[in-house]
Parts: C-alpha cells; sequence; structure tokens
C-alpha cells in the first residue's frame, strides 16, 4: 500500500499490510484457510506449496524487511532453508556464539560432510570477519547475537561478503526488522524465528526467510515444498495478528530494556551487563549507528557467580523462568543449565527478555530477587 510522497511506517505497515483486497462485505483480515488441496487450474493445486494464511504473514512480514517473505514451520527450518543455499562442500564463516539450533545445524553439517569447513569468528571482530570471508561461500551473522549480545558491523561485513562472491544471511530473530532492516544493508537473506518477537505471545512456533533476489527466493521456496518443512495456516494467522502490535510490542519492549540494564549495570550483585544500549557495550556506538534501537535482551552476570544466578532465577516471581523470548511476558534463564551452551558463555550469565509489564514491577521483582 503506497502512500503518496513518502514512505509509510513500520508501525503502520505493521497493521496495514497482509489484508485481502477492500470489497464490499469481504473480511478485514485472511481467515485461516484449511485446505490440503485446491480445485485444479490455479498455480498453487496443492496445501504444500500455498496457503492464503501464509501468505498474509508472508506479505506483511516481506512489506517489513523490504523482501519477499518465505514462512516454515519453525527458525530452525528456516535457518536450514538459507543455509541449502549453499551447494555441498561449501565454505562457511559462522559466529563464535549464535543461537544454539544454529550452530548445532552447522556442527552437524560439517560432520555429514555438506560443509567443507565452517569458520568461527567473533561477530564483534569486524577484521577478523572480513578476512575469513576470503574463500567463503556463505557468512552467516546473528546481531545482537544470542547470548552476548555482540554486535556485527553489517556494513562492512556486506562488503567483504559480497568482495568474495559469498552470501550474507541474517538472523535478525533478537533485533526484529524494526530495529533492524539487513536486506536494507545488503544482507542477501534475512531469518527469523517468528516464534519470538514476530509472534510475541509464546504461543506458536515459526520461521520465515526474507529475500529479494528472485532466484533465492525460488531456491527458499522451493525448499519448503520439496522438504515438505511448510507452517500451520492458524500459526501464521496467530502471528500475524501478532504482528499488528509488533511495534508497541518493541518499543515497550526496549524502553524497558534500557530502564533496567542501565538499573542493573549499578546493582551491586551484578558483576557484568551486556546490552547495546549502555555506553559499555563494546558494540555501542555501532549499534547506535547501524540500528534502530537496542532491542529487549540483556545478559547479565552475577557477582555470585553459578549458584546466585540460579538463585536469581528461582526467585522472580513476575519474571517467568524459562527459555525462550521475545513474548510480552519477560523471561530469564541461566544459559548454561544447557549443556550444549558455549563454555565460553559465563556459568553465571542470565539472559533476560524484557517484555512489556510495567518496569517498576519488572524491577521491583527483579530486585528482591537479587537480594
Ligand atoms: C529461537 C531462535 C531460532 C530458532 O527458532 P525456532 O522457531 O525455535 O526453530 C533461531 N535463531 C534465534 C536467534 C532464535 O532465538
Amino acid at each position: 500500500m503506497d502512500h503518496p510522497g513518502r514512505a509509510l511506517d513500520p508501525a503502520t505497515i505493521a497493521v496495514t499490510s497482509g489484508r485481502p483486497p477492500r470489497t464490499p462485505d469481504g473480511p478485514l483480515n485472511t481467515p485461516i484457510v484449511r485446505a490440503s488441496t485446491y480445485h485444479a487450474g490455479g498455480p498453487v493445486g496443492y496445501g504444500r506449496t500455498g496457503n492464503p494464511s501464509w501468505s498474509a504473514f508472508e506479505e506483511a512480514l516481506g512489506a517489513l524487511e523490504g523482501g519477499t517473505a518465505v514462512a516454515y514451520a519453525s527458525g530452525t527450518a528456516a535457518a536450514c532453508a538459507a543455509l541449502a543455499l549453499v551447494p555441498r562442500g561449501a565454505t562457511i564463516v559462522a559466529p563464535v556464539h549464535a543461537y544454539l539450533g544454529s550452530q548445532a545445524i552447522l556442527n552437524a553439517g560439517v560432520a555429514d560432510g555438506s560443509y567443507a569447513e565452517v569458520r568461527r569468528i567473533p561477530t564483534g571482530d569486524t577484521h577478523a570477519m572480513a578476512r575469513a570471508c576470503e574463500g567463503a561461500d556463505l557468512v552467516w551473522v546473528e546481531t545482537p547475537a544470542n547470548p552476548t549480545l555482540d554486535i556485527a558491523d553489517l556494513d562492512a561485513i556486506v562488503a567483504a561478503a559480497h568482495a568474495a562472491h559469498a552470501l550474507v544471511v541474517v538472523d535478525a530473530t533478537f533485533a526484529t526488522p524494526l530495529v533492524l532492516r539487513a536486506l536494507d544493508k545488503g544482507a542477501d537473506v534475512v531469518v527469523h524465528s517468528a516464534t519470538k518477537f514476530l509472534s510475541g505471545h509464546a504461543d506458536l512456533l515459526l520461521g520465515a526467510a526474507v529475500a529479494i533476489e528472485s532466484t533465492l527466493v525460488d531456491s527458499l521456496l522451493t525448499f519448503r515444498s520439496l522438504r515438505g518443512a511448510v507452517p500451520s495456516p492458524s500459526d501464521t494467522w496467530l502471528a500475524l495478528r501478532g504482528l499488528r502490535t509488533l511495534a508497541l510490542r518493541v518499543e515497550r519492549a526496549q524502553h524497558n530494556a534500557g530502564i533496567l540494564a542501565a538499573r542493573l549495570h549499578q546493582h551491586p550483585a551484578v558483576s557484568r551487563v551486556r546490552y547495546p544500549g549502555l555506553a559499555s557495550h563494546p558494540g555501542h556506538d555501532l549499534a547506535a549507528a547501524q540500528l534502530r534501537g537496542f532491542g529487549a535482551i540483556v545478559s547479565v552476570e552475577l557477582a555470585g557467580g553459578r549458584a546466585a544466578a540460579d538463585r536469581l532465577c528461582a526467585a522472580v516471581r513476575v519474571w517467568v523462568h524459562t527459555t525462550s523470548l521475545g513474548g510480552v511476558e519477560s523471561t530469564l534463564e541461566r544459559r548454561r543449565r544447557w549443556p550444549d551452551e558455549s563454555v565460553e558463555v559465563p556459568e553465571s550469565l542470565v539472559r533476560l527478555s524484557v517484555g512489556i509489564e510495567a518496569v517498576e514491577d519488572l524491577w521491583d521483582d527483579l530486585a528482591q530477587a537479587l537480594d
């Protein structure tokens, strides 16, 4: 939907896009279409290749990212689709710290010979990232990264990767398209776990990959239908409903996160706060230059170590002790409780996913739990 003279704000696009045509007595929203098959003669034909409820969600996400979105059964399926864009034997550049599942996919790919090599580089080390792009086929970026909140210099990485003819895939799950539009920065593919902020209510699993180049979009679509990595029409419908309030949720959550990060930074029980919005964060200037806001994920390290981190997670009443992130509710967990988490992540690190509750209630609960 074009506005004369000026592009619509993302907050407006989140509300107006992915709607059926405005026809008298037509519904405002695309209904959940439950169909395994369609009458012959059309381009879709069968439910593994298309569904109107997928398309509505994809249209909205594509409009927010500035590309063509393809929805998948999960963020993990979307990641697999993006990684399948390079042939067997490819060399991949990947972060030292990133979502554990993505790391597991890459490790499995090395083990079974899908990749010749996976070069692990710290996201924040731009020079090392640029050097590693030489001879690579695909560069995987996650920014801000899980759970260390590293910030990538996307402009420099895209330039180095493209000079080496490597594809750049950005997992922008933590950022959302409101904070980072990676395709605008030259990334080839953006991957989302729509399970998190995009749907926003901790009630479904869904993923998406977004690209501009039509050959890439075709490959992403082919992966979905050939591998059957299809989402449920109910889940894309629910995710689109969640997406309508994305701007409100993200604005509120990152506002809360900024306040909490600053207070945690001053708290004697906390030895380190990682939040790109803090001037003490090594990626702060980059984040300020390349992102629109700093997101709603904050990681803290506790002075009392692992035991203190476990006590914090057990003592909260408003916050929820759980994995996952990006919902309306504030959640936290000690990342090293997962045996697969990198040993470079400190034992005492607790990742906070800040929600949309009243910030003073969130602070009071954290403060009593830290005491
Ligand atoms: C959760 C997550 C994924 C995986 O998404 P699923 O929907 O759980 O499969 C990928 N990347 C990041 C950054 C995530 O947080």
